[in-house]
């Protein structure tokens, strides 16, 4: 007979840091996702998307009777409010009350939601899930690599698979491997001995990328680690702007030998320990990293890319800071394209002037206190859009964008030619279409600024000269040691080789 699940995803990762609250609407307008889908439409609206929940399904489906519940996912900002996380988790609680008998329930969350009332929103959606099903309903979640993760969402979740990859290619796979670990524990018919450490050190977002050392090496030890006893091992790297007991690093592991598993765990950690010196955040400061890039695009046939990761909207940025284009102005860059500066308004008056019309404008800078102030200019504006257009990269591909009304302009500048792209949601640029939707080649620029912190690497490492990460103001702070830190757990170290914080 058919296995039943209730299958669901409530995403967000919470900046704590970040001025703007994350409400309801932001759980159900489309942006970087499709905004919040109920029941069957799930079905159809993620078929083929590169999501955990897409994964799930796929690997599921031919074995299993599929209860939809709904899945959302809000852009990365503040505080989760109480009538959104209240809301949408009444309702992903009343549906598996009302899914009838159910042998587990899956969820897609990212690990990372604080709301005004919870520190760890996925232990508190798991506490009013379980008081529905009880404590033995088998309960498999997939999380993002981000998350910041407690004891009490460990001890409620039966298992828990995680991405293992930033940029996140590995999304659907997630899914998919969270059904067959799911599996095994249904056929095991009892729980599976677990274990989970936190990491005693912070480590930047910047220095956590996969693609990176120490990040890749740590990555391929989880496949070996499984086997004998251990049915799965995960690293949540952690996500550092969250002001939260438990930010920062966990390792969980599964299976049906409690030792193999505590032992798979304690190597994991130990390895963890070994690489804290190869964490190395590569910030440097944006006047430096523009003249930086000037160099080396001197002669080269590809674009140097600089990256804004303390403005990026994918980790709660606001998207609207204007330090990195401030520099490049300044050095007088001829030859750049900056994508996604987030301006509604710019976006609005360039719609209104039309193709072609020069305006004057005042470019972002909308929180002038994190993000630098806005930036007064005469612009172009050469190609307008309503901002909704595929994804073509290694990450988003297959997935819609959905920017709002945006435009293409050029800054007139008596020495510099600096193309900007503004929008109207705020979204991370992570993929070339970014650029290309708005008429800008991406490879045939000399220098790519791009509003990401790691993200962008997917799409756009294969095309770059060089990488380069520029220190600008923004609300996404990467260095640990300047975050205004008052709620970490006492005796976790700011980063790795960092001082130990002290309430
Ligand atoms: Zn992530």
């Amino acid at each position: 007979m058919h296995r039943r699940i209730a299958i669901g995803g409530f995403q967000h990762e919470t900046n704590t840091f970040c001025p703007l609250p994350t409400v309801w609407q932001d759980f159900q307008t489309p942006g970087a996702w499709p905004g919040q889908t109920n029941g069957k439409a799930i079905f159809e609206t993620f078929a083929g998307a590169n999501i955990p929940l897409a994964g799930f399904i796929d690997a599921a489906a031919p074995e299993c009777d599929l209860v939809p519940l709904l899945w959302t996912a809000a852009e990365p900002a503040g505080y989760v409010t109480r009538e959104a996380f209240d809301r949408i988790s009444g309702e992903i609680v009343l549906g598996i009350a009302e899914a009838g008998p159910l042998d587990a329930v899956y969820l897609d969350l990212h690990g990372a939601m604080v709301t005004e009332d919870h520190d760890d929103g996925e232990a508190e959606l798991l506490r009013r899930i379980r008081a529905v099903v009880g404590p033995d309903l088998p309960i498999a979640v997939s999380l993002d690599l981000h998350g910041n993760l407690s004891r009490a969402f460990f001890e409620r979740a039966s298992c828990v698979s995680i991405y293992r990859t930033y940029p996140h290619l590995d999304m659907a796979e997630t899914g998919a491997r969270a059904y067959r670990l799911l599996s095994e524990l249904l056929e095991r018919g009892e729980p599976f001995a677990r274990a989970w450490r936190q990491v005693d050190y912070l480590i930047p977002i910047t220095a956590q990328s996969t693609m990176h050392v120490p990040g890749d090496r740590l990555y391929a030890m989880l496949p070996g680690l499984e086997g004998e006893g251990v049915s799965s091992i995960d690293i949540a790297m952690g996500f550092p702007p969250a002001d939260t007991p438990d930010t920062g690093a966990s390792i969980f592991a599964y299976g049906a030998d409690p030792k193999a598993v505590d032992g798979a765990v304690q190597a994991m950690l130990d390895a963890l320990h070994e690489a804290e010196p190869a964490f190395f955040d590569p910030l440097i400061p944006a006047r430096e990293a523009v003249c930086e890039a000037m160099r080396l695009s001197e002669g080269a046939t590809r674009p140097v890319v600089i990256a804004d990761p303390q403005d990026n909207p994918g980790a709660g940025g606001m998207g609207d800071s204007t330090g990195l284009l401030r520099a490049l102005l300044d050095e007088g860059v001829e030859g750049a394209a900056l994508s996604m500066l987030w301006d509604p308004q710019t976006a609005c008056a360039a719609h209104a002037a039309g193709q072609g019309a020069e305006i004057a404008v005042s470019l972002g800078g909308f929180h002038p206190d994190s993000g630098g102030a806005a930036i007064e200019t005469s612009v172009r504006v050469e190609a307008l859009s309503d901002g909704t257009f595929p994804f073509t990269g290694p990450m988003y591909g297959g997935s819609t964008a959905r920017v709002g009304p945006s435009a293409c302009l050029k800054i007139i500048h008596d020495r510099a030619d600096i193309r900007v792209v503004v929008g109207s949601i705020r979204c991370q640029n992570a993929d070339q279409a970014m650029f290309s939707a708005f008429g800008i080649i991406p490879a045939s620029q000399r220098i790519l600024a791009i509003k990401s912190a790691v993200h962008f690497l997917g799409d756009y490492a294969p095309i770059a000269e060089r990488v380069l990460f520029a220190k600008a103001p923004g609300a996404n702070p990467c260095p640990i040691d300047e975050i205004a830190y008052t709620r970490l757990r006492p005796g976790i170290r700011l980063g790795p080789g960092g001082r130990v914080f002290a309430r």
